[in-house]
């Protein structure tokens, strides 16, 4: 898939909204995500998973490993498409770990995959709890990069659309300078 029908896709399902939001990092932006949407239709999913699975034919990777809830559903079709083994890490008191008796083995070859990247922070945390269990994690890998490139988790990371609009601190947002009322998504929280 080219990053156009990509981004295609999330308008055409309602997942990539314009306005001024608040994202889950704290950031502001003119544009929100809302990947279970593009994701509701399996056929959808599937071509994204087999898109992002193209990326990592050559690495034998044995695991994909997402981060709860967001990744899942992309995650297990790239494990899908690479005949690979999928599991789930999930935060317990605030620290992503492995849980429900899945674990790694030492020098496993694992491909971490999440929805969107905004910060690169859940992928980080999913990557430093797979290492911790022995894992090796040969790369990374989301539908979407809202870090304009930049998010750093430490590991080769591929993404099938980059997204120019800008995620800004408070104190920086345009939208925020001109008065222009804010939506938490998920929330009815509205200002
Ligand atoms: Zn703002």
């Amino acid at each position: 898939m080219t990053a156009e029908e990509v981004v295609a896709k999330f308008r055409e399902s309602g997942a990539l909204l314009e306005g001024h939001f608040v994202l889950t990092s704290g950031l502001h932006s003119p544009v929100y995500l809302q990947c279970a949407l593009v994701l509701q239709q399996p056929r959808d999913a599937e071509q994204f998973g087999r898109s992002i699975a193209g990326h990592f034919q050559a690495e034998n990777i044995q695991t994909v490993a997402s981060p709860a809830i967001g990744g899942i559903v992309i995650g297990h079709e790239v494990a899908r498409a690479l005949g690979a083994k999928f599991i789930w890490t999930e935060r317990q008191n605030g620290t992503m770990v492995l849980r429900r008796g899945f674990s790694v083995a030492s020098g496993e070859r694992i491909l971490v995959v999440e929805d969107v990247v905004t910060t690169g922070g859940s992928t980080r945390e999913t990557v430093a709890a797979l290492q911790a269990g022995g894992g090796q994690v040969v790369g990374a890998a989301s539908i979407i990069d809202r870090s304009s490139g930049k998010a750093d988790v430490g590991v080769p990371r591929i993404a099938l659309a980059t997204l120019d609009e800008p995620s800004v601190e408070p104190s920086s947002c345009q939208l925020c300078k001109l008065g222009e009322p804010f939506v938490k998504p998920g929330s009815r929280k509205q200002q």
